[in-house]
């Protein structure tokens, strides 16, 4: 699949400055997965990259759509994809109320920068509003939920990585990482171990966390230095206090499935003043 006309040289450029955890995703691949999905022809990850199985979805919409097969996303493909065809990225002011392909981009950007919005579905309702006030905030911007010129260009530049290092908190193999699952992003690393395992701090800290929190179940989080966090969630056991210092390596809880978890294990995250970073490259 390649990308038409419509695709104005400054969003090119802004994707191409945009690289994310999983390298060589692509906010407009992103953008099309969102019109694709939502045309009923594709069911894949939402996740930028732009493989045979995307490519697969734009052709069998191009013949549903009695469109010229040939994989490209042109101005009539962009056309016939409906209201989450167009605009791209940069091309207006969004805020809540607003669809389209750039509020897709708008949701998978800011997912990467480690703000995720709910689902990726186009729609910029009030998660995305919630998620864009954080990153302004985050990034020193006037904090006022809509999307113009300069929250879009802060959006451009790398994620955030860890200023500390980690052990791991529990030393099996993870399984799902850091990156877009499905329609959503998944902000860290999974850690399936049997129930009751021990969950170890990961580096010294203060214990900010120790409760039940919607979808993440019983979580524990810590505070270290220079504005880096983390966070344990589907605990069965919490073994920690609020206001706790905890040492690197000392229990916190234990592995379960509170939350939204499927089976016992441990979700991992890492983040810098409130952005969700990728935790794998400070493991050390
Ligand atoms: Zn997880």
């Amino acid at each position: 699949m390649r990308f038409g006309a419509l695709i104005a040289p400054p969003l090119l450029a802004l994707a191409l400055a945009a690289p994310a955890a999983g390298a060589g995703a692509d906010a407009r691949v992103a953008a099309l997965q969102v019109a694709l999905r939502a045309q009923g022809v594709y069911a894949g990850d939402v996740d930028g990259l732009n493989g045979p199985n995307t490519a697969a979805a734009v052709r069998t919409f191009q013949a549903r759509a009695k469109l010229t097969v040939d994989g490209v996303v042109g101005p009539a493909t962009r056309k016939a994809l409906g209201p989450l065809g167009r605009p791209g990225l940069g091309t207006r002011s969004l805020a809540v109320g607003r669809r389209g392909w750039d509020v897709a981009s708008l949701q998978f950007r800011l997912a990467l920068r480690g703000f995720p919005s709910g689902g990726f579905d186009g729609v910029f309702g009030p998660q995305t509003e919630a998620a864009v006030r954080r990153f302004q905030e985050w990034a020193g911007l006037v904090e006022d939920g809509r999307v113009g010129p300069a929250t879009t260009l802060a959006l451009a530049a790398p994620p955030a990585s860890s200023p500390v290092t980690f052990a791991p908190p529990l030393f099996v193999p993870y399984t799902d990482g850091f990156g877009p699952r499905g329609a959503r992003m998944h902000t860290g690393l999974d850690f399936p171990a049997p129930h009751g395992t021990p969950v170890l701090a990961a580096r010294t800290g203060v214990v900010t966390v120790a409760e039940s929190i919607a979808g993440y179940g019983s979580t524990v989080a810590l505070k270290h230095e220079l504005g880096a966090s983390t966070l344990y969630a589907h605990l069965s056991a919490i073994l920690v206090q609020p206001g706790e210092k905890v040492a690197a390596g000392q229990p916190l809880g234990r592995v379960g499935a509170t939350g939204a978890a499927t089976g016992p294990h441990l979700h991992f995250e890492v983040r810098v003043r409130g952005a969700a970073v990728d935790p794998l490259p400070a493991f050390r």
